[in-house]
């Protein structure tokens, strides 16, 4: 058996560690893609197959890639109107590192539609849209690099899939898997909400629920991915599956071109999301689709700010997980340096809010707009407070958040955030108890 995929340049004997193993390569094109680039050292590899991670660096995840597009051959491909409409992601195949013989695995994932949000501006004193990535067929935003990733597993072979993940990163899996009839077998911690449990079973995955975090599980998969040889799509690791998350990039710029914000506001885990909108964004404005792209904030739980304190100089970062938005307790990011770049490179900032500011926006957003956040993706809301009140966003400018999860993953923290209903017997006494009698009429 040969080692999959493995770069040219890099030798398997050096680094059993950090690859996998499967059967003889196929051959394919991505004519499109130069190379996969090292963001620590600079190391250049072929991208066939499947290379995880530069091997020069210690840990599975220190040496993560970065995909280089050759851009004249990327708009050859791009045979399509900026012009807003936007049916689901792959409008934008040209710009993803697949081989030109595959066949996407979809269920219809992105073309989300990005929402004004009168009420909400008022509440809040700026003007913001929604980009509400919600709406994904696994209903969060996960599914852009999930159908990336599935899609070229699928076409190099694999049948059966594997990854580590907060929970929406393994629902979204588990969807696509069963949508490329694939087996998957995937790996979250104890804590995850039961809703982020249920929806991989329906799929028909094997759930292993690791008793410990989210980073134990993390490194239990990759151990997995080392001795089995199973596709792996965790964040970071798998350089293919952040490229999808460029795409809702993209169409933030293609869906804001004539009025682009001065801010995008993410929330972040791991850092593949925000680095992958910024990818995109930046795109955009290099090929003079947009005049200028916006800045970047970056929004993480007071409890869980790895990304933000090393983006602020922090000599001493905490390396903890403590907030009940589960999908971003992430105590070692995978992505820290992508997601640091992608605020420091769009000239962003970052900010961090409490578990109960999260809530409260969680509530605002639902009440305000009828758009239903999980706590992580509400984030993005409370961190817009949190940069008015510190002085980073402005009361003139505008702002576009990412609400990237749907509130039905996890109610238990909802019903935190709101409160009981009224319980009743069915009496209309109950009813003017709660309303006075009424008019009459
Ligand atoms: C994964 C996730 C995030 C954070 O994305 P990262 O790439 O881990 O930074 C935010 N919100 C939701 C709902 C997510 O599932
Ligand atoms: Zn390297």
């Amino acid at each position: 058996m040969l080692p999959w995929g493995i770069g040219r340049r890099i030798s398997y004997q050096q680094t059993p560690g950090f690859l996998s193993v499967g059967s003889e390569l196929p051959t394919m094109t991505m004519e499109h893609v130069e190379a996969l680039k090292c963001t620590v050292c600079g190391e250049e590899y072929e991208a066939e197959g499947i290379t995880y991670t530069c091997p020069k660096h210690d840990g599975p995840v220190e040496g993560v890639l970065d995909v280089v597009y050759d851009y004249d051959e990327v708009l050859d491909r791009f045979d399509h109107d900026v012009d807003g409409d936007i049916p689901d992601m792959w409008k934008y195949r040209a710009f993803l590192p697949v081989e030109d013989d595959a066949d996407p695995i979809t269920l219809g994932e992105g073309g989300t539609d990005l929402f004004d949000a009168p009420r909400l501006s008022e509440e809040l004193g700026v003007e913001v849209r929604v980009k509400d990535d919600s709406r994904n067929p696994t209903a969060s935003f996960k599914d852009r690099a999930t159908s990336v990733s599935v899609t070229k597993a699928n076409n190099l072979g694999h049948d059966i899939v594997v990854c580590a993940s907060t929970g929406n990163a393994a629902a979204s899996l588990c969807g696509y898997a069963a949508r490329g009839g694939m087996d998957a077998r995937i790996f979250v911690p104890g804590s995850a909400p039961e809703g982020k449990l249920a929806q991989p079973l329906v799929y028909g995955a094997d759930v292993l629920q690791v008793q410990g975090s989210y980073d134990q599980a993390a490194k239990l998969s990759l151990e997995v991915t080392e001795q089995y040889g199973w596709y792996n799509r965790n964040a970071a690791y798998n350089p293919y599956q952040v490229e999808g998350k460029r795409t809702a990039g993209l169409e933030i710029a293609e869906q804001t071109r004539h009025d682009v914000p001065d801010w995008v506001v993410v929330s972040v885990g791991d850092g593949c999301t925000i680095a992958g909108v910024w990818k995109g964004l930046k795109e955009f404005e290099k090929l003079g689709f947009i005049d200028e792209a916006p800045r970047m904030l970056s929004v993480q739980a007071e409890g869980a700010s790895v990304v933000h304190d090393t983006f602020h100089g922090d000599e001493d970062v905490d390396e903890v997980a403590e907030t009940l938005a589960d999908s971003i307790a992430v105590a070692k990011p995978a992505n820290l340096r992508k997601a640091v770049r992608a605020v420091e490179e769009s000239n962003g900032d970052s900010v961090v809010v409490s578990d109960e500011a999260i809530l409260e926006a969680e509530v605002r957003l639902g009440s305000t707009e009828g758009l239903y956040a999980e706590p992580a993706a509400a984030a993005t809301v409370a961190g817009v407070e949190r940069a008015l009140e510190q002085d980073i966003i402005h009361e003139d400018d505008s702002v576009v958040v990412v609400s990237s999860g749907y509130g039905l993953k996890d109610t238990k923290n909802a019903k935190r955030a709101t409160g009981d209903p009224h319980r009743i017997s069915p009496d209309i006494g109950e009813v003017e108890r709660i309303y006075g009698a009424g008019p009459d009429y």
